[in-house]
């Protein structure tokens, strides 16, 4: 029985999904306007991981990322420039060129990072005409009122706004509005913008549209949704009004999850979310990642230095999503070393299996697997049975394989494309093949310390693995 640690409630709670068999899941996505760095990355692999271990569970998995792409202000009240704006200045491009280049470095990185793409990928500025039909339904039921700068959502129409958060009002005030409010018509500094009027600090705003909301200092109503609306429009329209699983930064705890669930169930009379995942952030050196200091790293920065992008990947399944986790340059080399020998594993067992069908899985090592995955998607868990499968020598070789590339459903490690690649003696580069050269005279003189040496060096120089058998030493090399 799979349970989650529901942030709303704040405890393990079984999952039972909406529709049998069936889970709906919506990830708050990026906001394209710049290179996402690996702290976003992590949060696109810990979703990815929770969309496969809920697909090996059997689960058909609905899933749906945002791309944010217009009314994502630099702070999560309602202060501050849009993103969007700020990339377009940034490099002389309109939002629309901005948001297509960084929505195709985005999609690049994250398969590179093998997550699975979402079903459904939609962008804020084609939602737009949904988002002006809820501001009305808002508006119609007194949820929401206008004033000349913008139409905010009234918190105080709407029980229970701090029922995730947690917190006081006051506490939100402080998260939300910040100190200083610049619409003195505002009611109450938690109330948020649902739709920007293209006035005040917005009236250069580029990215703008026709609404049919009224305000003075405006022509037909022009403006632009606010971002927590886009979320709530976006996830409603592609997974339906109540969503089992709805995942997000611990960030969005105070402010921009409140926000969607107050406008969503006061829209649609109806619960918005059963289930609410909050992963923590990701540390560089212990701190917080900044471009001031030279640590707001992208994957970019990481494949420069030589790593497989999968090593990243393999280093986010080394702590659970609701852990923060610490990024230095000495875990990632320990993260590629654990990879290379996994492969080197999975390769020798190709080895030792040969061309026969694959075996049955072992039912002992499943249940370890999925005992992890069902503990709130403790991956880091189920990673270690897979080490303890790879190691155990009491598993016939071929069961081993059948259940670690079983176990790969999940990881995303690649494990059959970049081992099962036997390559003949005659591939192996000469350098290397002087080294055999070396190992089989040694072995000849039987200075087995010599030729085992021999063979870690083929091992880390030259990924080359060799096997002895009755048939002499057989190599192979992999990825
Ligand atoms: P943004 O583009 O700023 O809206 O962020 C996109 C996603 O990345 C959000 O889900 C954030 O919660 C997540 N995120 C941002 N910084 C970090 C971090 N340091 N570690 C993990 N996730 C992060
Ligand atoms: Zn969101």
């Amino acid at each position: 029985m799979l349970k989650i640690y529901n942030t709303l409630g704040r405890e393990l709670q079984e999952f039972e999904p909406i529709e049998l068999g069936k889970v709906s899941f919506y990830h708050c996505g990026p906001t394209v306007y710049w290179v996402q760095h690996i702290g976003n990355m992590r949060a696109m692999t810990l979703a990815d991981l929770v969309r496969r271990s809920l697909m090996y569970m059997d689960y058909e998995v609905k899933m749906a990322r945002n791309y944010t792409d217009v009314g994502h202000l630099t702070d999560d009240g309602d202060e501050g420039e849009d993103k969007m704006a700020k990339g377009a200045e940034r490099e002389n491009l309109t939002p629309q060129q901005i948001a297509d280049k960084y929505i195709k470095l985005f999609n690049q990185d994250i398969t590179a990072l093998n997550t699975i793409m979402p079903e459904a990928t939609p962008r804020a500025t084609e939602y737009i005409q949904p988002m002006i039909d809820v501001v009305q339904v808002l508006l119609d039921k007194g949820y929401a009122y206008a004033t000349p700068k913008a139409v905010y959502f009234d918190v105080s129409k709407f029980d229970n706004y701090t029922a995730l958060s947690g917190q006081k009002l006051d506490q939100n005030i402080q998260d939300a509005g910040k100190a200083e409010v610049s619409d003195p018509d505002k009611k109450h500094p938690a109330d948020f913008s649902v739709w920007f009027f293209k006035t005040g600090k917005h009236e250069n705003a580029i990215q703008y549209w026709e609404s049919p909301f009224e305000s003075s200092a405006v022509e037909n109503g022009e403006g632009f949704p606010g971002w927590h609306l886009e979320c709530s429009v976006m996830a409603n329209a592609e997974l339906g009004k109540t969503i089992d699983i709805h995942m997000g930064g611990i960030e969005h705890i105070p402010v921009h999850h409140p926000n969607e669930i107050a406008q969503s169930e006061a829209a649609n009379d109806q619960t918005f979310v059963n289930y609410w995942l909050h992963n923590e952030h990701l540390l560089v050196d212990g701190g917080k990642m900044a471009k001031s200091e030279g640590t707001s790293y992208t994957l970019e920065d990481i494949t420069e230095k030589g790593y497989d992008p999968l090593v990243l990947r393999y280093f986010f399944m080394q702590a659970h999503y609701r852990s923060k986790q610490n990024f230095t340059w000495e875990a990632m080399d320990a993260a590629q070393t654990a990879y290379q020998r996994m492969l080197n594993r999975v390769r020798e067992l190709y080895l030792k299996s040969g061309e026969q069908e694959l075996a049955k899985v072992s039912a002992k090592y499943k249940a370890g697997f999925v005992e992890g995955l069902e503990d709130d998607f403790n991956v880091p868990h189920s990673l270690a049975i897979a080490w303890d499968l790879l190691k155990d020598k009491g598993i016939e070789d071929d069961a081993k394989l059948a259940t670690i590339l079983d176990f790969d459903r999940v990881l995303g490690l690649e494990l059959e494309s970049k081992t099962n690649n036997p390559q003949t003696a005659d591939e192996v580069p000469d350098a290397a093949q002087e080294l055999l050269k070396e190992r089989e005279q040694a072995r000849a003189e039987k200075d087995w310390a010599k030729s085992d040496e021999i063979r870690d060096r083929l091992l880390k120089e030259f990924s080359v693995i060799v096997k002895d058998t009755s048939d002499g030493p057989k190599t192979a090399i992999g990825g």
